[in-house]
């Protein structure tokens, strides 16, 4: 298939970056357009929360790990926006493959506008988000009538010169919040959504790993969110928040007795 990309190069035909979601985790939850797609590139740059699996099928690819851990070391953005560029005038398949999906806290819109601004020809592919395979893990829909009409997708991590707490309007305006990125902060997650009026008594689940066979999910409520910290948790986690999942059917963390609390 290779040899079907430097053709078209040779023939004048314009190379293609494809951003591909490559979904929660589990490798057989990707998209039969990105396993095509991943089975033609001649270069790959891939996310650190990638399965292995995933990316043994550009089989034929150059395949270059961009990092993207939270808290370690991870290549700057700028830097892969410029290697997508740079990689798209010389190879013809170039697929940046991202977790879950690429639309979705993934820098794709820095990436996009490199490509734009550079005249590549591009395309996105969509994957699974996290939400979504933590939603199907609990077997709780995030939606349910009468209850919760609306969902918020969120994270705490803000870029340089944006408020720190804007996020949390979006946890109280929304039926149902899931939290990204945001399991290594739960004690300034939960202290600024009481603080916007939140109740402490708010469900909230917790599930790392979604659609992976570590996973781990655990019920608590927003008061006691911090001790999730207890868990030790390694991998990705979302925190699912809402009336809703007061019926979830998971672990609980036991709450702080009165004697404790005091
Ligand atoms: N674009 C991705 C999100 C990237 S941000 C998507 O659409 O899913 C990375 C965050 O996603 C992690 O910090 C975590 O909050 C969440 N995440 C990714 N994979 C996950 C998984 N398997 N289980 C739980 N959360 C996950």
């Amino acid at each position: 298939m290779t040899h079907g990309s430097s053709f078209q190069r040779q023939a004048g035909i314009q190379a293609k970056v494809f951003l591909v979601g490559a979904g929660p985790g589990a490798p057989d939850l990707l998209t039969i357009r990105a396993a095509e797609i991943l089975k033609r590139a001649d270069i790959v740059f891939y996310d650190a929360l990638v399965h292995p699996e995933t990316i043994a099928l550009a089989a034929n690819a150059e395949r270059i790990a961009v990092g993207k851990r939270c808290g370690r070391h991870s290549t700057a953005q700028r830097f892969i926006n410029k290697r997508l560029v740079d990689a798209a005038r010389k190879y013809g398949v170039v697929v940046r493959l991202k977790g879950g999906d690429p639309m979705l806290f993934g820098r794709a819109h820095e990436e996009l506008e490199a490509l734009r601004a550079a005249g590549i020809e591009h395309e996105v592919v969509p994957g699974v988000t996290a939400a979504l395979a933590a939603s199907a893990e609990l077997g709780m829909s995030l939606t349910r009538r009468g209850i919760a009409r609306s969902v918020a997708f969120l994270t705490p991590r803000v870029g340089k010169g944006e408020r720190p707490n804007e996020w949390a309007r979006a946890a109280r305006s929304a039926d149902t919040s899931v939290i990204y990125m945001g399991a290594g902060e739960a004690q300034s997650i939960t202290s600024t959504l009481l603080a916007q009026g939140m109740s402490a008594s708010t469900p909230v689940v917790v599930i790392e790993n979604a659609s992976l066979p570590d996973i781990r999910q655990v019920k608590l409520v927003l008061r006691d969110l911090p001790r999730v910290a207890e868990l030790g948790l390694r991998g990705p986690a979302v925190i699912l928040l809402g009336e809703i999942y007061a019926d979830a059917d998971v672990e609980s963390i036991a709450p702080h007795s009165a004697a404790r609390i005091a």
